[in-house]
């Protein structure tokens, strides 16, 4: 499993080359997802009232999963281009996942981070295809179609997307 692609974390510490970490720990290029790329999380922490970082994943992966949202398609319609690759986030990752935390890989310790969405849909349909769905709908989901998106109201019953996975 050397090969599995990881998320890892960008650093600002002076020399710090992505792609050569990148490569060191499991040999595979990286690609960064942060928010100054379109694979960004268009939502932030404190957008909303009370609204988390693991709000802002959930909420991403929502968007996703809607996928009526231009930025949204484009990433669904990209997203075979982060296969087999390492995802770089500014998110902080623990100590045992210093060296980057398995896609897939479920972990309390490490913060949320849309990577972990990615990893998901990359996992559950290889990223091959682009009407892959994101993940049911949790209850961040629900709190969220009561607020305004980016003037885009959502006004889907949650009751009606669980049956998707
Ligand atoms: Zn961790
Ligand atoms: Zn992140």
């Amino acid at each position: 499993m050397a090969d599995q692609p990881r998320r890892i974390q960008l650093r600002r510490t002076k020399g710090f080359n992505l792609q050569r970490e990148s490569l060191a720990l499991n040999g595979l290029p990286a690609v960064k997802v942060d928010r100054s790329t379109q694979w960004g999380n268009v939502y932030r922490v404190g957008m909303y009232k009370n609204f988390t970082a693991a709000d802002a994943v959930e909420a991403f992966r929502y968007r996703l999963k809607e996928n009526i949202h231009l930025d949204a398609r484009w990433i669904m319609e990209h997203i075979h281009e982060l296969r087999k690759k390492n995802l770089a986030c500014w998110c902080r990752l623990c100590q045992a996942h210093a060296s980057g935390k398995p896609l897939g890989v479920v972990c309390p310790d490490c913060a949320p981070c849309h990577v972990d969405v990615y990893g998901d849909i990359l996992l559950s349909a290889i990223g091959s295809d682009t009407s892959a769905t994101p993940g049911t709908l949790s209850n961040t989901g629900l709190r969220l179609m009561a607020n305004s998106v980016n003037g885009t109201v959502f006004v889907r019953c949650a009751g009606n997307s669980g049956s998707s996975r």
